[in-house]
């Protein structure tokens, strides 16, 4: 699993030969877009990946679930994932080992190896299964870590490339000895692991991977292929190495990632657009002050956990630091939008159906009359109602609406103080996220079996039951997604078979995974990355 890779930059680097490993599997096997999740999130993509169902049957479209009821907001987990493809593998008596893949925390019991992934609060909570199998990590891989970037992350400045880049290639390497580790010593059947650091690399240095960026410049993306690309390749390549040594089975290995990548022009302000139209009211007063808000954010670690843990004022400040819809009057509203980061959702609050839909009626005009202003050119390029793009129990976890944005543009949901202007440009080395997630991403396959050429049409939820036809064991009937034939030079046969129950309960019962601490951790992470501010 590359975490955001992107054609747009494995092409090139492959044709130029800085991905000797990835040319090879390309050039063996068979190739193509893989269509993300909406949104391309990672944790709506991965989730659909682990079960192959679409999000209303995970119920997962973000870092965050919001919840109707309690009108708050909490971090998602495994545990409202279901039966996923490593379930259905145990069940079948396969062996897995899974690295870091995101939305695998908690730890549940797997046959085999889990080592949870990004939304992980840290290397002392439920990371690992078994639970022993931590101490041999830990003394084998003494820097291995969830995701730790902090200090280093807005760095998205040519000037500061070196020591960012540097501080990948550690992360990168570190994850592959473990995953090395791990396969030499399970002997899995079937493995997996995840780097994130392709995403957080694309993100902060876009412009420098794109030619027809304004900032382009071919010496640093010279530079990122051979310091980043080429370092990414050799390491794939032990890892793969690591697993086939010493089997006498075929290998079936595959490239996936979760979403793809696009240049980052402009945030558009969907929180500040709803106040002003009138469908979201703010409440008065109890108003956090700008710079206090940015102060308070940037406290971290060991200080800001006591202070806002242990402080009856800390705890106060907290509030106006981690909820992000603490403003907002929901009972003098029609219309929210929720999410910290590139996202548009929106949330319909009017309980009687008719005003429900005069609502809906009327954001829908207002929306598509939503231009930039210096362009002339409407920022939303399809309204997708839940029900119009997914199916399944969970339907109702999901927003009412999600906004596709124009290329280039992204929604921040949240409502901000004290800032000007529906837009804000995104500015190279000034905003982490000078690229963005974009619904392509990749599938490379090569093994026995695997045909020479390209694939079509094929969507992230396909890999799960692909997976497991090519193993031939059963796709259970409740997967969305269907097994990837083109792949193959001979349609594999594809036995169906009744759900099992999920071994874990599915109703929105994460709220009770993390504690604050935990919530702290996580949030630290994400700030780091870049996704909330
Ligand atoms: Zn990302």
């Amino acid at each position: 699993g590359l975490d955001g890779a992107s054609w747009r930059v494995l092409e090139p680097a492959v044709r130029q030969g800085h991905m000797p490993y990835l040319a090879s599997l390309v050039d063996a096997g068979c190739s193509g877009v893989l269509t993300s999740t909406t949104p391309p999130k990672t944790p709506a993509a991965w989730s659909s990946f682990q079960t192959g169902k679409n999000p209303g049957k995970t119920g997962v479209y973000d870092f965050e679930r919001w919840n109707r009821k309690t009108r708050t907001s909490d971090y998602v987990s495994s545990e409202s994932l279901g039966v996923t493809l490593w379930d259905c593998l145990g069940q079948a008596g396969k062996r897995i080992a899974v690295i870091n893949v995101p939305m695998t925390y908690p730890a549940r019991p797997v046959s085999g190896v889990l080592i949870t992934g990004l939304l992980t609060p840290n290397l002392n909570s439920r990371f690992i299964y078994p639970p022993d199998l931590r101490e041999a990590l830990l003394e084998h891989v003494p820097d291995y870590h969830i995701f730790n970037l902090r200090n280093t992350a807005r760095t998205g400045s040519a000037r500061r490339i070196h020591p960012f880049v540097t501080r990948l290639q550690e992360i990168v390497d570190s994850r592959a000895r473990a995953a090395a580790f791990v396969f030499q010593r399970e002997q899995a059947d079937v493995a997996m692991v995840h780097f994130q650091a392709t995403d957080v690399l694309q993100h902060a240095f876009w412009p420098m991977l794109c030619p027809d960026h304004e900032r382009y410049d071919p010496e640093t993306h010279e530079l990122l292929c051979a310091a980043f690309y080429g370092f990414l390749d050799e390491r794939l390549r032990r890892v793969c190495q690591a697993f086939v040594q010493g089997r006498a089975d075929p290998v079936l290995t595959l490239v996936v990632s979760d979403h793809g990548f696009q240049t980052h022009h402009q945030r558009v302000r969907l929180g500040k657009w709803l106040v002003q139209k009138g469908y979201l009211s703010i409440r008065a007063g109890a108003r956090p002050l700008p710079w206090l808000r940015r102060r308070l954010r940037r406290l971290d670690g060991s200080v800001a956990r006591r202070f806002f843990e242990r402080t009856a004022v800390g705890r106060r400040l907290d509030r106006f630091r981690r909820r992000p819809t603490f403003r907002m009057d929901f009972d003098h509203s029609r219309v929210f939008s929720f999410g910290r980061g590139c996202d548009g959702y929106l949330f319909f609050l009017e309980d009687d159906p008719a005003a429900r839909q005069a609502t809906q009626e009327q954001i829908r005009k207002d929306l598509m009359g939503l231009v930039d202003s210096r362009t002339g050119r409407p920022v939303v390029q399809e309204i997708c109602p839940r029900e119009a793009i997914y199916s399944g129990p969970r339907l109702a976890d999901l927003p009412d609406w999600i906004l596709r944005p124009a290329e280039g543009y992204s929604f921040t949901g949240n409502y901000e103080d004290g800032v000007r202007g529906l837009f804000a440009a995104v500015r190279f080395g000034r905003d982490f996220h000078a690229g963005m997630h974009h619904p392509e991403g990749v599938l490379i396959a090569a093994g026995p079996g695997v045909r020479c050429g390209r694939v079509e049409d094929a969507r992230l939820w396909d890999v799960a039951p692909t997976v497991l036809a090519w193993l031939g064991l059963p796709v259970p009937e409740d997967m969305d997604g269907r097994v990837l034939q083109g792949l193959f030079t001979q349609p594999l046969t594809v036995q169906t078979a009744r759900p099992e129950a999920p071994a874990v309960p599915t109703e929105s019962s994460d709220t009770a995974t993390y504690s604050p601490a935990d919530v702290q951790d996580i949030e630290q992470r994400l700030r780091d990355l870049g996704y909330i501010e």
